[in-house]
């Protein structure tokens, strides 16, 4: 349960001052609660900038272009004539000089109450020469003395919604801050952590209300603070849950060798050294006594599925079943039926289980699951539902583990008690990302791709050259070519990316007649089936696709992949889809299809496309292009997204958080007495509740 202490912070946002309906449907949109957005919600939301007020100057030596305080006398209203268009002018003066503050379209009542003749008024905004004279056009800030001392000299700027004005915003942001609790401090005992940081409340006050525009930059001691917490609470979390993980005791698995032998004799190919080598780490670990949790991280086409199902093999050598789980149902498939193939030899039993089985078969596989009649089940989300009960699980493997959330990961998991885990990942992740989202996990890495594989030519071209495309399309498809042409969703209207894709669809079976087939999201499952089976026969040649073939699709006779407006897709979105030809034989070749005019990222990526395939280089390159979140696409990755760190800017406080999480660990494992009490309440505050949970299950 939440510490009661939060609670004001967890209060709907809708009990501040200034928040009705109207507003609060803003702030939902603004910060992406669906929900409701809470207290929390609005003090996270950080200023990205200020305006800085403090510069005060005499009219006569003011800088002009930037942002002055002035302190002047009102002189003189030159209101405009009825129905006139011209602006309401107003003279002021400080004795050095005067100046015209100009308003157009102006609302007369307002500025005769702001500027009475013969006031003194601090007036802020810029100064310029127009006509000789001095005028400031539309000051964003008229009060007096009084007004003066509550104002804000350096004011934060925030990220708005339209309709929803700056100063509404600030005005709710800062009665969110009147309602910060007094929390205990969860650093006090920390030994890794930056020098000199301000207390939580502290932090969050100085940055709502700076008292210098330095004081919002990510390096200040105020947003490191909040950073660090952040990332605290996260590596705290996982290291809560691996803790949890490795308290089940695992199994020692080793395998005789037969059925794995069975399955290498039979493969048209030999390992890589790099295949070999993760291998070895993976039978390392499943012959020890404790649980394993591995990455095993690849580029696309690196040939990961065999080096799981090895080690899935040598699992069910020792007695024990292991377990599959993918993201799509079309991925479960392909893979079913891949490995199917490289398991015959050796006689493993294999079966698939969707969420779309018939019930009569899926009655049947459950069965044959929980007599231990199987040996590998392939299958997606469907298998960690609660009806799924395995004979003994020793291993359970997840692919494209970037796609599943933390929870569904220990679902699988606990499905055999102490059974092994292996993830695997096709997005090659930066270090800095692998200590962030999989804590101290141990990490193999596949870098060598299985030989003869040849570089993808990749172009770009702008639309308006489709026709080119076409062409190009029509005499490659004519000499037997299979190719995929990728249309973007873009996400704020299905329905309107679907329409999209079928007129594509429609106008390229106009071109190529029956052998254009069509899948995406939105189809019957077993329509896309269909689809698939199809183009991998062969009975069709061209596929319209959108991004659900980004993940794992592999037809090694697919030569070409047509992506058209390329400028939508990330970087490592581009790279997985490229990466769904160059699988076999052929030259492959990849056209980015772009709108122009392309915003400088989006030349950038496409840049980075043409010139590189090495997907960790297009990893950190993305990294750098647009932050840490998206290089996974943290949309729809189930990732946790951070909300006041940024990890191009915060790397070195992440390695901090994780030393610190395991000084935690290490000395007060179930976050006892006051230390244990104050982390509790970091944990919910940042809402890592579901390790809080595993620390009550013990
Ligand atoms: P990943 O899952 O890492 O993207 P896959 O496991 O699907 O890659 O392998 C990609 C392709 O490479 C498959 O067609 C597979 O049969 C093939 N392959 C895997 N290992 C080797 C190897 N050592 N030599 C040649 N081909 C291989
Ligand atoms: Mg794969």
């Amino acid at each position: 349960m939440r510490p009661s202490i939060l609670d004001p912070l967890f209060a709907p946002a809708t009990g501040l001052a200034g928040v009705g309906p109207k507003i609060a449907k803003l702030l939902d949109k603004l910060l992406g609660t669906s929900e409701g957005a809470r207290v929390v919600d609005l003090l996270f939301h950080l200023p990205v900038n200020t305006i800085d007020r403090r510069h005060r100057a005499r009219i006569a030596e003011a800088p002009r272009d930037q942002i002055v305080l002035i302190e002047a006398q009102v002189v003189e209203h030159r209101a405009p004539p009825p129905r006139s268009r011209a602006p309401y002018k107003v003279l002021v003066e400080d004795g050095t000089g005067d100046v015209l503050l100009v308003f157009f379209l102006a609302n007369h009542a307002w500025i005769e109450k702001a500027l009475p003749i013969g006031t003194q008024r601090f007036i802020s905004g810029k100064l310029e020469l127009w006509e000789g004279h001095l005028q400031m056009v539309h000051p964003d800030r008229v009060v007096d003395a009084e007004g003066l001392a509550q104002m804000l000299l350096v004011e934060p700027v925030y990220g708005l919604t339209e309709g929803l004005a700056p100063r509404v915003l600030a005005k709710i942001i800062g009665a969110a801050l009147a309602r910060l609790p007094k929390l205990p401090d969860w650093l006090a005992e920390s030994r890794a952590k930056p020098p000199n940081l301000p207390g939580f409340t502290e932090a969050l006050a100085i940055v709502h209300h700076p008292p210098e525009p330095e004081a919002i930059s990510p390096n200040a001691p105020a947003r490191l603070r909040l950073a660090y917490d952040e990332l605290l609470a996260h590596q705290l979390a996982l290291a809560l849950t691996r803790a949890h993980l490795r308290r089940t005791a695992g199994h020692s698995h080793k395998g005789d060798g037969t059925r794995s032998g069975a399955i290498r004799a039979a493969l048209p190919f030999t390992l890589t050294g790099a295949q070999e080598a993760t291998l070895a780490e993976i039978r390392t670990d499943l012959a020890a006594p404790e649980r394993m949790l591995r990455l095993l991280q690849g580029d696309v086409g690196s040939g990961k599925t065999i080096v799981a199902l090895l080690a899935m093999a040598e699992v069910v050598e020792a007695g024990r079943q292991a377990a599959l789980m993918v993201p799509t149902e079309v991925l479960a498939r392909q893979h079913f039926e891949s490995i199917a193939k490289y398991a015959e030899p050796s006689g493993l039993r294999v079966a698939l289980l969707t969420g779309r089985d018939k019930s009569a078969e899926r009655t049947r596989t459950l069965a044959a699951l929980a007599e231990g009649a199987i040996d590998i089940v392939i299958g997606t989300h469907a298998l960690f539902q609660e009806s799924v009960a395995f004979h003994d699980l020793g291993l359970a493997v997840v692919d494209e583990q970037h796609r599943f959330g933390v929870h569904q990961r220990l679902a699988l998991g606990a499905k055999g008690a102490g059974a092994d885990i292996l993830v695997m990942t096709a997005t090659p992740i930066p270090r800095t990302l692998v200590l962030t989202y999989f804590g101290d996990m141990d990490v193999s890495t596949l870098r060598e791709k299985p030989p003869g594989r040849q570089r993808i030519e990749t172009r770009a071209l702008p639309l308006d050259r489709i026709g080119d495309v076409i062409a190009r399309l029509q005499s490659a498809i004519a000499s037997g070519a299979r190719a995929y042409w990728i249309c973007p969703l873009v996400a704020e209207s299905e329905a309107l990316d679907v329409a999209a894709v079928e007129e594509r669809f429609a106008a390229l079976k106009e071109i190529f007649g029956p052998r254009v087939g069509l899948v995406h999201g939105k189809m019957k499952g077993a329509d896309r089936d269909k689809a698939m089976a199809a183009f991998a026969k062969g009975e069709t040649q061209v596929l319209v696709a959108t991004t659900v073939i980004e993940v794992g699709v592999d037809v090694p006779e697919a030569s070409i992949i047509v992506i058209e407006h390329a400028e939508r897709f990330g970087l490592a979105q581009l790279h997985q889809l490229r990466g769904r030809v160059g699988r076999g034989r052929a030259q492959s070749t990849c056209l980015l299809l772009y709108k122009p005019p392309l915003g400088e990222t989006a030349k950038a990526r496409i840049e980075i496309m043409r010139e590189s395939d090495d997907g960790f280089r297009i990893a950190e390159e993305d990294l750098r292009l647009r932050g840490g979140g998206d290089v996974l696409g943290t949309q729809q990755s189930g990732l946790p997204g951070f909300r006041l760190a940024e990890l191009d800017v915060h790397a070195d406080l992440l390695k901090l958080a994780r030393a610190e999480a395991q000084n935690i660990i290490a000395t007060n494992p179930r976050l006892e007495g006051a230390r244990g009490k104050a982390l509790l309440a970091l944990l919910h505050l940042f809402e890592r509740e579901t390790a809080v949970k595993l620390l009550q299950a013990g």
